[in-house]
């Protein structure tokens, strides 16, 4: 069975680890860099990515994270998890990185505060003809993609607000939230995909 971790070190990771069990994936939460051992893709929560990009430092995770993400490491980022794969960043807290792996721009806090938070429905064609709906908490725009990145969804007035590169999948919005699973499935494919994968060239972007 496939094995997903979930980055358990702030936010809503528990949300995730419950949408994913639910789905029949066996679950690890990571919080040190010997528990990403022996998962085959991994879970970036929503929370806030400033604090998740200094505990990441902190607890010695960060420099596997980027390492597991150039070697093809399925990962799924919603909110926060989108901006510690954006490779650029606006608006960010001083000193502020990012593990990198998606060839876009993002802004933080793009739609403005806590209380200026929304709820819309997504027409998302790659998940099927129901539309998704979609819990916007300070979430981040993709301000701009490089050719390699697929837009999967976009606000009325064309902002993009979900992606996809390679083994990367990213949402602005909460799909843990909402009771959204495909966003998961569709991540759970990428991952039985990535497995039945025989040769690991630890470059990225070449597998695909
Ligand atoms: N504003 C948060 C950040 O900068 C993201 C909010 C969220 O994950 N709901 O990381």
């Amino acid at each position: 069975a496939v094995r997903v971790g979930v980055l358990a070190l702030q936010g809503d990771f528990r949300e995730h680890a419950r949408v994913l069990a639910s789905l029949g994936a066996g679950v690890a939460l990571v919080r040190r860099p010997e528990d990403l051992e022996r998962i085959d893709g991994l879970v970036i929560p929503g929370g806030e990515s400033s604090v998740m990009d200094k505990l990441a430092r902190e607890f010695g995770l960060f420099e596997p994270l980027r390492q597991g993400i150039a070697e093809g490491m399925p990962v799924f980022g919603t909110c926060a998890g989108l901006i510690m794969l954006a490779d650029r960043i606006l608006d960010g807290i001083v000193g502020q990185q990012t593990l990198g792996g998606l060839d876009i721009t993002v802004r933080r806090n793009a739609f403005g505060s806590q209380n200026q938070s929304f709820e819309t429905d997504l027409q998302i064609p790659a998940l099927g003809n129901e539309p998704v709906h979609a819990a916007f908490i300070r979430g981040p725009v993709v301000e701009s993609v490089c050719e390699r990145v697929t837009p999967l969804a976009t606000l009325e007035d064309g902002r993009v607000v979900a992606v996809e590169q390679g083994a990367l999948i990213a949402t602005s919005f909460h799909p843990e939230l909402t009771g959204e699973h495909r966003f998961h499935e569709y991540f759970l494919a990428k991952v039985r995909a990535g497995m039945s994968r025989t040769v690991r060239t630890g470059v990225a972007g070449t597998l695909e």
